[in-house]
């Protein structure tokens, strides 16, 4: 069984982002960068399955500049066995990157294409659905527990108070959320032996998409400040503040 990984390379979760001065985006000139937290998860889950002995091979797909490449490295070292780069400087909308993923699934034909239920940086939460519509296939989003048996994924939704257990025929598409695993870290010998794994690079005028943006970014502001706290003498004095001063009891 093969499966297809998307890994989004997106701005490390811990770092404080800036918005730049002209409000157009978040500023991010030298700021450190990383695997999407849930495409992580994606790779951790593909790399279970193949330690269960029910996946062969795992492929990690990244879409966007040259960079990306550092992030199907990590994606080899934590276990993919070859990498797909999509090159691309255009800005990407999930559309376009939805149709990519296609075109290289169709020529992949992998059983299981696993995502990131979202991308931390424009949180779309789009491209896994819109994928298995381009590909006619069944999906299960917010994945927090899939099992692979018979030719059948069966998926554990996170929902609205509580799970749905969903049963998708593969080939299927499947997007992870956070309490599916945790992953684990690359260890060094894999940091080195994923340094001879292979990583093909495709443009997108090659896989015949437009990748042109239908969508426009006017403006982007950072949340307001939050004012500062203040220190109460007595019980009577905070309950007094909470009645008549921010109204909450
Ligand atoms: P989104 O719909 O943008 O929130 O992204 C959901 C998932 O789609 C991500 O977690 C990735 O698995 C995949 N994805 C989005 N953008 C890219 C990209 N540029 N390259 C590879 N995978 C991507």
């Amino acid at each position: 069984m093969k499966v297809l990984v998307a890994v989004k390379r997106v701005v490390d979760a811990n770092v404080k982002v800036r918005v730049k001065a002209d409000n157009s985006g978040v500023d991010l000139a030298n700021a450190k960068m990383a695997i999407n937290p849930f495409c992580e998860i994606a790779v951790e889950e593909a790399v279970r399955l193949k330690e269960q002995g029910i996946v062969e091979e795992i492929i990690a797909v990244s879409i966007g500049a040259k960079a990306c490449q550092e992030q199907i490295r990590t994606s080899l070292a934590l276990g993919a066995d070859r990498g797909i780069h999509v090159e691309t400087e255009d800005g990407l909308q999930p559309l376009a990157v939805a149709k990519l993923l296609h075109k290289v699934n169709e020529k992949e034909k992998a059983d299981l294409v696993i995502l990131g239920k979202q991308s931390i940086d424009s949180d779309n939460n789009q491209v896994g659905q819109m994928l298995a519509a381009l590909s006619n296939m069944p999906q299960g989003t917010f994945a927090s527990k899939l099992e692979v048996a018979d030719g059948k994924a069966t998926v554990t939704r996170e929902v609205d108070g509580g799970a749905q257990t969903v049963r998708l025929s593969l080939p299927a598409i499947v997007t992870t959320d956070l309490r599916l695993n945790e992953p684990r870290y690359a260890s060094l010998p894999n940091i080195m032996k994923a340094k001879k794994k292979q990583i093909d690079v495709m443009t997108a005028e090659e896989l015949g998409v437009d990748t042109g943006s239908k969508l426009k970014v006017i403006g982007v502001e950072p949340p307001p400040g939050r004012s500062a706290g203040i220190v109460v003498e007595s019980v009577d004095e905070l309950i007094d503040k909470l009645k008549n001063e921010a109204k909450v009891i």
